[in-house]
């Protein structure tokens, strides 16, 4: 297995509109897992594959409920209740709000063999089905926001500086890929995904 290199905001291909997996391959199988191994090491619940550059409909979860697992082409069906809470994205490091999201969630679609496999939660699980399947629309949690948390962190996007800390925080990942061997800390920030 290998760690993938986690894009960051401004980077096009998160912004793709991903097209749907058509071929499950033993290639496909390796991306998964790679994505499974990735996801772990940074410590993230959820990981599309917009995010490690591939602009295919697929991503992986692991770590909410004990929970973990991976859909291929997943359709998301939501229900009518709002839920509050903070989101964070691997995406978009060191920033987190507020985004409104639905208290329910499925989503319906295949698994690596090409089987038919369906996950539906509430809560964070819920929250993390929503971002996920985002992703693969070319949207983040930050197109989600609303008021004030919509200013902020856009305006902190914006600042100069932004990708100078993006890329510092990819540094350390670097830097944690390379100590893999040593037992890795849950972080206290806000959960990625
Ligand atoms: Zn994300």
């Amino acid at each position: 297995m290998a760690i993938l290199t986690i894009r960051t905001v401004g980077d096009p291909v998160l912004r793709s509109q991903c097209s749907p997996v058509t071929v499950f391959d033993a290639a496909l199988a390796k991306l998964i897992d790679d994505m499974m191994e990735t996801m772990y090491q940074v410590q993230g619940v959820g990981l599309a594959g917009p995010q490690v550059g591939i602009d295919k409909r697929l991503f992986t979860f692991g770590g909410i409920d004990g929970r973990e697992g991976h859909v291929i082409n997943p359709v998301l069906e939501i229900g009518d209740q709002p839920q509050e809470g903070g989101e964070g994205c691997l995406s978009v490091p060191g920033l987190s709000a507020a985004t409104p999201r639905m208290n329910w969630a499925r989503v319906s679609g295949q698994d690596v063999t090409g089987a038919p496999v369906s996950y539906e939660g509430e809560g964070l699980f819920a929250r993390m089905l929503q971002h996920e399947c985002d992703h693969l629309d070319g949207l983040m949690f930050i197109d989600r926001l609303v008021g004030e948390d919509k200013k902020n962190v856009w305006s902190k996007i914006r600042q100069a500086d932004y990708q100078g800390i993006a890329a510092k925080v990819q540094g350390e990942r670097a830097s944690q890929v390379s100590s893999a061997f040593g037992q890795s800390t849950p972080g206290g920030s806000a959960f990625g995904i």
